[in-house]
């Protein structure tokens, strides 16, 4: 069974990404290991637009969500929730024993940085999580303008996840002051699932020296001790790291600049068809998603028929929607590999399948 993803994570890895993934095992303690990981840090740092190193993480990025609340709360957090991972992210806290604050919007709605303000302002906490960008509902908050208002609050650890717009455009670590700032393998990057990438700053290092229950597995002061010589905590998930330098080898070729315009341009592409067909975007249009598009069933399709069309006549998939939005949204990933010609194809058969799928009775 073979059929292409354009659903928002996991999605399509290319044939030279699968590639760079089957080569010989080398010893995760030894020089070869020590080259291949040191051979990748300047180019993450630059992804990442900081001077902090960059880890990895042999998990997905939940790993290292949790790990990071275990790192660096000791008094509250402030989790900002306007979708299924944001929400959950509260909820992952509360298991973990930790005092948390929940800033909720509408799904759809972006994170409003008056209300972050007016939150912080009450006082108690001493970290934040939040979602660039809301991979339920296609939604981008206006990272800059939210980091501007935390950095209002010198003692409060910021927690950013990334998973999904990394790569999609500039996101300026250094520059916005975040301190924990994260991905995963199997979304913008376009590579199989399994590693979590992330960088923290020395003051968020500094806050988890602190802290008495940290564990093992995501202890970021393991990670800095192995950073330092080269080397991850445990025995990491080389072929995946293999493939992430030969991802970066793409973005290098690619140019970034262009590789973010590329995003942009798919985006606006893909946008302006559904406008076309008639469909509505779910989030309001100014906070949508640049990596992703989540549409309102607004005309009723019978989502489940479309996709059975589309991936048995067409070996293409798009996704239904998430969670409580089932049905009622479908998403369209533009991430990763992906160009004006498979966006085009991607379309042209949308188009086809859309002719030939029925609409629910309202
Ligand atoms: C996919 C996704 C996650 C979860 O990532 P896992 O790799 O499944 O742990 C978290 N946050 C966002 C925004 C995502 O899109």
């Amino acid at each position: 069974m073979s059929y292409k993803l354009f659903i928002p994570g996991p999605i399509a890895v290319s044939d030279k990404t699968l590639r760079a993934m089957a080569q010989p095992m080398v010893g995760h303690r030894s020089t070869d290991f020590v080259a291949l990981y040191q051979s990748i840090q300047p180019g993450l740092q630059a992804l990442f637009y900081t001077k902090d190193p960059v880890y990895l993480s042999t998990s997905s990025a939940w790993g290292v969500m949790e790990g990071s609340l275990r790192n660096v709360v000791a008094k509250k957090v402030l989790c900002c929730m306007n979708g299924a991972f944001s929400d959950k992210w509260l909820d992952v806290a509360q298991r973990l024993g930790k005092s948390a604050g929940a800033l909720k919007f509408e799904w759809g709605q972006p994170v409003d940085p008056a209300a972050v303000r007016a939150e912080l302002s009450q006082g108690g906490y001493d970290a934040i999580t939040l979602i660039h960008n809301e991979t339920s509902t296609g939604t981008m908050s206006d990272l800059a303008a939210i980091m501007q208002v935390v950095r209002e609050f010198p003692d409060v650890i910021s927690i950013v996840d990334t998973v999904s717009s990394f790569s999609v455009l500039p996101i300026k670590k250094d520059e916005l002051g975040i301190d924990v700032l994260l991905t995963g393998s199997q979304k913008a990057l376009a590579l199989p699932p399994g590693l979590a990438i992330f960088s923290v700053s020395a003051r968020a290092r500094q806050r988890a020296a602190t802290l008495s229950d940290r564990g093992y597995y995501f202890d970021f002061l393991e990670f800095q001790k192995n950073h330092e010589n080269g080397m991850t905590p445990s025995t990491p998930v080389i072929p995946l790291i293999y493939a992430l330098k030969s991802k970066l080898e793409d973005i290098a070729a690619e140019g970034v600049e262009n590789r973010y315009n590329r995003h942009a341009r798919l985006n606006r592409t893909v946008r302006d068809w559904a406008f076309a067909k008639g469909f509505k975007l779910f989030p309001d249009e100014a906070y949508g998603s640049l990596a992703l598009n989540c549409f309102a069933n607004n005309l009723n399709i019978d989502l489940p028929a479309l996709n059975k069309v589309l991936k048995s006549k067409h070996g293409l998939v798009i996704d239904g929607g998430y969670g409580k939005l089932k049905g009622k949204t479908f998403r369209i990933s533009n991430m990763g590999d992906e160009t004006d010609e498979t966006i085009a194809e991607l379309l042209k058969a949308l188009d086809s399948a859309l002719a030939e799928t029925p609409k629910l009775a309202s």
